[in-house]
């Protein structure tokens, strides 16, 4: 049972009106379910519930037309009619015995009202924050007044749905509340506008209507940033220190964090468990209320520190709970072994950014809950006595043999290599990286404790061992490698010099430690994170590193991980240069011809190596011959071949996993049709959303 250290993290604690029954708080996170997918959400948040949170939010949610955050999906109260879709959310998360809490939000100049078409909202005249070219218009009296009654009737809203906590939103530069604060944005000379004080005011009024409102019944918490890493026209440390000073006891509790999203939920490839720590911890220091924050905490022991120390009262986490949504009860269970542990890829952020339900690396069932009825910890048993053989020991074969073995299937794991891992292991090594071996870490440890898995290191197989081997299901996991011949997205063809070039390396290589010295170009057609890491990793070995792309910008799909800032500002740090719009036209081992994409002009530039980060192969050799050789299969014994994860379509880590973890669900399961999942229909009225009979 529990160590009796985390007794600590199971003390109930009084917040405002509602007693939360232990520590771990999961705060507001988008999904990109929202308000479109109620079931789906409502699915996702129970099973946190389950898991042992004590409070369980939900995401921003619009209180008014006009602050619309469409194409971003998140949840909605504009009228009495949205009330049923969270109610449906609160009464699954009381099932379990958590408080349900509402991040009420208007987001002035940062919506778009693409949807409702409204004018945008903000305290002063302003362009809107993401690049739409239509301004914001600076609110009236009146609008300020009509505000407020918004937040108001929202609140109303949802206490009524059944929230326990309503929440006043004032972070990530994402609401008016956090706007009037700003002097960037806020330039107004009335009483709302200058001084501290001033600039204060309605976030006061709002704290103080939303008490007015419901505090009665439920507790108000504010959202409030203490940073913004923006200089004077942002919020600054100083000033927040200030603002927490004046209204400190006014809400029920503190949540406090960084602003904007990206220094908030930050890669692990740049910050660390706890990074916020230095910006919040004095803010209990000036509040008897409950305080709350976020660090990506997974471990227990930092949690207790935090508490023990005075940092917080409650851990807030959003990736730790998308990862594992039982983590509370884990330690609880004295079961420290079995968290899974989020590696910090941002891939969940993902899911908002491209407007698409939530995606979790470690967590596959993650946005699977309602649809495919999957749950995280729970999973069907095996439906006949069959042996599988499991080829590959990366993401998708260590997840593939991992739920099978849950399900009880007697596994054999086959890996070629001397060690488990795959590609995990490999770019574990890279730079900023090393905490995604917590995908390997987490299989191989369940894996240990299952006696009906055996693992097999150093084999790799070949198809006559395979049919030899006599196992009924094979499935084949074993993965891709980069290609070296310039072939991308931008080239339909190899690029003249590139494949037979001594001076071209892969991100192979250097994950096999072949590098390359002195002036090094790193091609990036890719556009996510490998060409950056490996520009780092060869500066840091002293490179004079190059990083080129066909594209306008460098890693243009990290903005949806929210890692684009930050490598920016890093490889400017290293001093590593970017020439974007460039395509290579050939490489002779010391010269490089470039094209630019747009003019179309060529020029040379002399270097000593290339690091090509264009597009990946299949590793799907052993996968060919055995269906060249399926006339063998039915004397062998083998009932199913698949071939999975990045053998069938290199992609991300989260696909690998997933891919395995589909595998294992489905294996000798009953067909699930063309679409294998279910869907949300839009009907004539909210309420018929409830008549789901699977609700
Ligand atoms: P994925 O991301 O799909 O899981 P990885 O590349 O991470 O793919 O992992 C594939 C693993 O399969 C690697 O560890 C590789 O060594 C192993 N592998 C490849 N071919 C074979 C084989 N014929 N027999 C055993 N293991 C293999
Ligand atoms: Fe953590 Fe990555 Fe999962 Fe997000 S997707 S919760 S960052 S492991």
């Amino acid at each position: 049972m529990r160590d009796p250290r985390y007794d600590i993290l199971f003390t109930p604690i009084q917040i405002g009106p509602v007693t939360a029954k232990n520590r771990f708080f999961q705060v507001p996170h988008c999904n990109g379910m929202g308000h479109a997918m109620p079931l789906a959400h409502a699915a996702m948040r129970e099973i946190k519930a389950e898991g042992g949170w004590a409070v369980v939010s939900t995401e921003e949610c619009e209180i008014h037309p006009s602050g619309d955050l469409t194409p971003y999906v998140e949840a909605r109260l504009w009228d009495d009619r949205d009330i049923p879709a969270l109610a449906l959310m609160c009464d699954k998360v009381h099932a379990h015995g958590a408080l349900a809490a509402l991040e009420l939000s208007h987001n002035g100049p940062t919506a778009s009202n693409l949807y409702s078409r409204e004018v945008l909202l903000a305290p002063s005249h302003q362009p809107s924050k993401y690049g739409y070219p239509s301004q914001a218009r600076a609110m009236t009296l009146h609008d300020i007044r009509e505000y407020r009654r918004w937040h108001r009737e929202a609140a109303i809203r949802g206490k009524r749905a059944g929230m326990d906590i309503i929440y006043v939103y004032a972070a990530h530069d994402l609401s008016l509340a956090m706007h009037f604060l700003q002097r960037r944005r806020n330039q107004r000379s009335d009483e709302y506008g200058g001084s501290l004080e001033n600039r204060v005011r309605l976030l006061r009024e709002v704290l103080q209507d939303t008490k007015d409102a419901v505090g009665d019944t439920c507790a108000v918490a504010l959202r409030f940033a203490t940073e913004e890493l923006l200089g004077p026209g942002g919020v600054e440390l100083a000033e927040a220190k200030e603002i927490v000073g004046m209204l400190a006891e006014l809400p029920d509790l503190w949540d406090v964090n960084l602003a904007a999203w990206y220094n908030d939920s930050v890669p692990s490839r740049f910050a660390s468990e706890g990074a916020q720590e230095p910006f919040i911890d004095f803010v209990k220091q000036t509040t008897s209320k409950p305080v709350v924050g976020v660090g990506r905490f997974t471990s227990p022991d930092t949690m207790v520190s935090q508490l023990k120390r005075g940092v917080l009262d409650m851990i807030g986490c959003a990736r730790p709970s998308i990862a594992d949504p039982f983590l509370p009860r884990k330690i609880e269970e004295g079961r420290i072994d079995d968290i899974r542990e989020c590696i910090g890829c941002n891939i969940c952020v993902s899911g908002d950014m491209t407007i698409s339900p939530i995606r979790c690396t470690q967590n596959p069932t993650m946005g699977e809950e309602w649809r495919k009825g999957w749950h995280p910890e729970r999973i069907a048993p095996k439906r006949s006595a069959s042996r599988v053989l499991v080829v590959g020991a990366g993401p998708a074969g260590l997840e593939a043999a991992r739920a099978l073995g849950q399900r009880g299937y007697e596994v054999s794991l086959a890996e070629g290599r001397k060690e488990l891992g795959g590609r995990v292991t490999r770019e574990a090594r890279l730079p900023g990286l090393a905490e995604w071996a917590r995908v390997r870490d987490w299989r191989v440890g369940q894996i240990d404790k299952l006696a009906n898995i055996a693992v097999y290191l150093d084999s790799a197989l070949t198809a006559q061992d395979v049919l030899d081997f006599g196992a009924e299901h094979v499935v084949l996991a074993t993965g891709c490698h980069w290609r070296r011949d310039g072939y991308g997205r931008s080239n339909g063809f190899a690029i003249a010099g590139f494949a037979d070039g001594a001076r071209v390396y892969t991100p192979d290589d250097l994950m096999d430690g072949r590098l390359p010295e002195g002036r090094v170009v790193v091609f990036d057609d890719d556009g996510f994170y490998y060409a950056s890491v490996a520009a780092e990793m060869l500066r840091a070995r002293g490179c004079d590193v190059t990083y080129m792309t066909p594209d306008d910008s460098i890693a243009p799909w990290s903005l949806n991980t929210l890692d684009y800032r930050h490598i920016r500002k890093r490889m400017a740090k290293l001093g590593i240069e970017p020439v974007v719009s460039h395509n290579i036209i050939g490489f002779d081992g010391s010269t490089l011809t470039l094209e630019d994409v747009w003019s179309g002009r060529r020029r040379e530039l002399a270097c000593d190596a290339l690091v090509t980060v264009t597009a990946r192969v299949p590793d799907d050799a052993l996968h060919q011959e055995l269906r060249q050789r399926e006339a063998a299969w039915s004397e062998a014994g083998i009932r199913s071949l698949r071939c999975i994860g990045d053998a069938e379509a290199p992609g991300l880590i989260a696909h690998a996993v997933y891919a395995g973890h589909r595998y294992a669900r489905e294996l000798e399961e009953p067909e699930s049709g063309d679409v294998p999942f279910k869907r949300h229909f839009h009907t004539a009225h909210a309420t018929d959303l409830l008549r789901d009979p699977a609700a």
